[in-house]
């Protein structure tokens, strides 16, 4: 019997999230870019499967069902599918997430995300009939906790809050926010409160930002929580892509999005510093979002070993610090087998005439 979620954080435990699937798999040929859907759970089941089980392999604790942008209105405006209905979808992404976390310890949690039909009506009603039925495929297919994310008005993860919260079983939330706040103006700290409220037993930041950003509004949630006299588990799942401009829509008003964003991906050693600092904030669910790879979940089961007390199978490919560097026959290669090196090193992009920094699109 696997623990679940809230008895692993309550325990002070730190959970590994998994990394992106709907950018990795655009790159990989199975996820067409613009609206997003994920029904290559249904067409292409072996594609999703395995990127599942490289996150699992590189330590991840949770494999989130590929159901972003599943809703019924998102998929009916996408055209992206014509003979494959929402259910579908959602049982498809189910069954997928449970086979393979059943390869391993890992839990499955179903993901509901933002929907068309709250900017277009902001409905309450009609807003949560959406995730409500999203909700049953979960309950039917008997994943182990839910997730609202990917939300950028703290009043729409509300309601989905609401809505999840029907089923008794454990409900995080994570808006991809600012430091600024939310669309609607709301600041972290009072959105952070307003989901509690809720009912969400973990709250906190996902995707549109890196790490260095998505922690200075998890910190603004804590303090908000702290004020208001309320606990909660933190989560964060940021983008794999630096983007110091923090600016306030985030990665999407970028110049590079979302075709030309490999020059800002980071690198395991940054992701070993984001996961200690996320650690130091006092976050215990700590994963990743777009631009997240399996490796980059390795790095993070990697730096908090000593917190965990185990390595994830993938480090058995891969000495921690460089190590697996130092029976190199060139001493220049060989010279590179220790931490100091890749602590400090400052890469080069290799494109002489790029800024380092853009200015985001108003
Ligand atoms: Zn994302």
């Amino acid at each position: 019997m696997k623990r679940g979620i809230l008895e692993r954080l309550d325990a002070g435990e730190v959970v590994i999230g998994d990394g992106g699937y709907v950018l990795q798999l655009e790159r990989r040929g199975y996820v067409k870019a613009g609206h997003w859907t994920p029904e290559a759970v249904v067409e292409h089941p072996e594609a999703v499967r395995q990127l599942h089980r490289e996150f699992l392999r590189a330590g991840a604790d949770v494999l989130e069902t590929f159901t972003f942008y599943s809703s019924d209105d998102k998929l009916e405006i996408s055209g992206n599918v014509t003979n494959i209905t929402g259910e579908q979808i959602n049982e498809a992404a189910c069954d997928l997430a449970r086979e393979v976390a059943n390869e391993g310890n890992a839990l499955v949690a179903g993901s509901v995300s933002q929907t068309p039909c709250y900017v277009n009506s902001r409905n309450e009603e009609e807003v949560k009939a959406i995730f409500k039925k999203q909700l049953d495929v979960f309950m039917k297919k008997d994943i182990d906790f839910l997730i609202a994310e990917f939300f950028a008005h703290g009043e729409e993860a509300v309601w989905a809050v609401q809505v999840l919260k029907t089923s008794g079983k454990p409900v995080a939330a994570t808006l991809c926010i600012s430091p600024e706040g939310d669309l609607n103006g709301v600041s972290p700290g009072d959105c952070a409160v307003r989901l509690v409220q809720a009912g969400a037993q973990i709250v906190g930041v996902n995707c549109h930002l890196d790490p260095t950003c998505c922690l200075k509004t998890v910190k603004l949630m804590k303090k908000g929580l702290e004020e208001a006299h309320l606990k909660a588990h933190l989560m964060i799942q940021p983008l794999g892509f630096h983007t110091p401009e923090c600016n306030h829509r985030g990665y999407t008003s970028l110049p590079e999005y979302p075709f030309s964003l490999e020059s800002r991906a980071m690198n395991r050693w940054d992701m070993q510093k984001y996961a200690r600092e996320a650690y130091n904030a006092g976050i215990r669910y700590i994963g990743g979002c777009c631009g997240f790879e399996p490796y980059h979940i390795r790095a993070l089961a990697e730096e908090l070993e000593p917190e965990r007390g185990f390595l994830p199978p993938a480090s058995q490919k891969h000495g921690l610090w460089g190590s697996a560097l130092a029976t190199h026959h060139k001493p220049w290669v060989k010279a590179k087998s220790n931490r100091q090196y890749w602590e400090n090193l400052r890469p080069a992009s290799g494109r002489p005439l790029c800024p380092s920094m853009a200015t985001p699109e108003a």
